[in-house]
């Protein structure tokens, strides 16, 4: 196994228990952390990238102990964090030199042909003039992937990618990830955004307060939802009583009236169909059943 979590703790300072012993092996390629905020993607992120020491729990990272070998595992990992910035006086390509610079790339030749050919790589070569905060939401986070990937580490981590990207950019995003998880090179990309997992990532964790609550790949955690997904016709006075007795996915004026589909084991007193679920569907049905447990206990 590439990235193996065993047991993993981490309480803050202020006592908030923001993961919960976690326990995972996470294999080559893609892999997907999902979850609504607050969930504790960031928290274990920042753990696996050695910013943030765990309370208790064990991390192995290709082979090196993370609690020991912390300068091993940095030189083989690339990190895209959430809120990357620029420095303001940085053209792009100076950025990215610079960033090259710091993993140790000392000969300036070399440096400009790796900094030209990741340039290219991750679309910016027409942009490496123009200074690095300037550039739009899609170009910085793609220079911030550059970053990541200057001294072609093992495994990327990258926090939130596509979060405050418009559609187009989001798109071109997640292609860019693929193609490069297609180099050897395992990524593990958190988000919140279920989109972001179902197009891209061959293996999934669903994290919710701090806990796994799904392992597994995108068309298992559908398996799961299957059955569960319902379409009810009702008039306009209906709406608020199907509110109030299930979690409602999406709701569509029909005739006089609503077409309104629902996740729930059962539905009763309505003229409801079953209908094929979405991974999106699937999330929800998740992390419904998560709160009613989280309820009765
Ligand atoms: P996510 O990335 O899934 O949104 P985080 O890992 O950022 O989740 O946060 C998980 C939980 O831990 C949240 O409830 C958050 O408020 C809390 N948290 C994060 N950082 C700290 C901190 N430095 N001190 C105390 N609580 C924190």
């Amino acid at each position: 196994m590439n990235i193996s979590i065993k047991g993993l703790n981490k309480v803050y300072p202020n006592g908030h228990h923001a993961l919960k012993n976690i326990s995972m092996e996470i294999p080559t390629g893609m892999f997907g952390l999902l979850g609504p905020n607050g969930a504790g993607k960031s928290t274990l992120m920042r753990i696996l990238v050695a910013m943030l020491e765990p309370s208790s729990g064990e991390v192995n990272i290709f082979g090196y102990d993370l609690s020991k070998q912390r300068k091993e595992v940095r030189r083989i990992l690339g990190y895209l964090p959430q809120d990357f910035r620029f420095f303001a006086k940085y053209k792009t390509n100076e950025f990215l030199d610079y960033a090259a610079r710091l993993s140790g790339m000392y000969n300036g030749r070399q440096r400009k042909e790796a900094v030209d050919a990741m340039l290219e790589n991750v679309g910016l070569y027409e942009a490496r003039d123009r200074y690095a905060n300037k550039l739009s939401g899609g170009m910085k986070r793609r220079l911030g992937i550059a970053q990541a990937l200057i001294h072609h580490p093992k495994l990327i981590i990258v926090d939130e990618p596509t979060t405050g990207l418009d559609p187009e950019e989001r798109i071109r995003f997640r292609n860019l990830l693929s193609e490069i998880s297609e180099q050897d090179v395992t990524i593990i990309l958190s988000t919140h955004i279920v989109g972001d997992i179902s197009s891209t990532c061959k293996n999934m964790a669903l994290m919710n307060k701090g806990k796994v609550s799904f392992f597994g790949s995108p068309e298992e955690m559908l398996k799961h939802a299957e059955g569960k997904v319902w379409r009810i016709k009702i008039s306009g006075d209906q709406l608020q009583e199907v509110d109030k007795r299930y979690p409602v996915i999406s709701t569509i004026p029909s005739g006089t009236g609503w077409e309104v589909q629902v996740v729930a084991d059962e539905v009763t007193g309505f003229n409801a169909e079953q209908i094929p679920p979405t991974l999106e569907h699937a999330y929800v049905y998740y992390m419904e059943n998560d709160l009613n447990l989280w309820i009765n206990n």
